[in-house]
């Protein structure tokens, strides 16, 4: 009942596919009405989405992209978020709907290859990798986000990056594609499926066997790195811009003295200059108030334009 009146106030009525989420409410497949993103974001930002579909595992996945094709046919769009730790939503929210993939889900090993959902945390294959003792991704500890989320942004360090460890990608946009690595070019925070609205279900990537033990070593000093260079308890979404090339974003940021400047409930980090976190009650204009100054500050000292890594959703 409470949801009908939600979408008669948000006047989702006047939404072809809005039947068809009975479809999704019937298989017990999650579907909230303006849900307030800000629960979702690790900057803690972000108003209320019309509609939130979340699939809680790979049978409701189905259901969702069957759900999907309908909607696709009628030529509407969707929003994919993972973790959503790389996004800032604005304060109005987001129109229309949103699939919510972010839930854990066998991880199956095929003697050569880790085959893992996209919807899978990367904190769960790093677990996973050190039990059962396959080395090779310990550069992913310590970044929050998942597979999908991380193959759309190239995730990693400085010097390594989940690309290097793709071997297959299976994707769905109203039917189902497989990748190889080289069919995604995949470059510093950057891959093909940046431009399409694909959606990430199974990826393989290459692992080594190795003793428990030394992984576990590696996860620690990863995290440990970070620990010092980030500021971890304060919400943010990670590096708001991304390196350009020869230079460190963070730090020009520095040299340019941007360090602890503040729009509001947002604040440059004193820890690390290319985080901004969220000290009181941020909203998404400060972020973007803050993210301008910051840009301005380094494009009228040293003529390099910074580009975002962040990505703004909503509005
Ligand atoms: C404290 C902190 C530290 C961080 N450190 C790093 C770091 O060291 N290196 C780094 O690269 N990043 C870092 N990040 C940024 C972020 O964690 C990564 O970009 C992460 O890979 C994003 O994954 P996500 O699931 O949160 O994606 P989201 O933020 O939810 O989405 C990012 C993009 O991916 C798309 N997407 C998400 N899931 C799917 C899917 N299944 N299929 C298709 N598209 C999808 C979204 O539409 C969006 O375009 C950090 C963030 C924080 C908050």
């Amino acid at each position: 009942m409470r949801n009908r009146m939600y979408l008669k106030s948000m006047k989702l009525y006047d939404y072809p596919w809005k039947y068809n989420l009975d479809y999704l409410i019937g298989r017990g497949v999650k579907v909230s009405f303006g849900q307030v993103m800000k629960n979702y974001t690790s900057f803690k930002i972000g108003g209320p989405a019309d509609v939130v579909v979340t699939p809680r595992n790979n049978l409701e996945l189905k259901y969702t992209l069957d759900f999907l094709s309908e909607l696709v046919n009628f030529g509407i769009n969707y929003h994919i978020i993972g973790g959503a730790s790389n996004l800032l939503i604005a304060d109005e929210g987001i129109r229309g709907l949103v699939v919510r993939l972010c839930y854990i889900s066998p991880i199956i090993f095929d003697g050569e290859y880790i085959w893992v959902s996209g919807a899978e945390p990367l904190s769960r294959i790093i677990s996973y990798c050190s039990e059962q003792g396959f080395g090779g991704l310990e550069y992913l500890s310590g970044i929050p986000g998942t597979v999908g989320g991380s193959i759309i942004m190239n995730a990693g360090t400085n010097s390594e990056a989940i690309g290097q460890s793709v071997r297959h990608v299976h994707t769905w946009y109203s039917g189902e594609k497989e990748y190889l690595n080289k069919d995604l070019d995949f470059s510093y925070r950057h891959s093909t499926l940046q431009k399409t609205n694909e959606i990430v279900t199974r990826v393989a990537l290459k692992v080594k066997r190795e003793d428990s033990l030394k992984i576990i070593k590696k996860v620690r000093e990863f995290l440990l790195k970070r620990r010092k260079g980030q500021p971890l308890t304060l919400p943010s979404a990670g590096s708001v811009f991304k390196n350009p090339s020869n230079y460190s974003a963070g730090q020009l940021l520095e040299e340019v003295g941007v360090k602890g400047l503040r729009v509001g409930g947002a604040q440059v980090s004193y820890t690390h200059s290319n985080f901004i976190i969220n000290i009181d009650e941020a909203s998404s204009y400060d972020v973007l108030a803050l993210i301008r100054l910051m840009k301005n500050s380094v494009q009228e000292k040293t003529d390099i334009i910074l580009e975002p890594e962040i990505i703004y959703l909503g509005g």
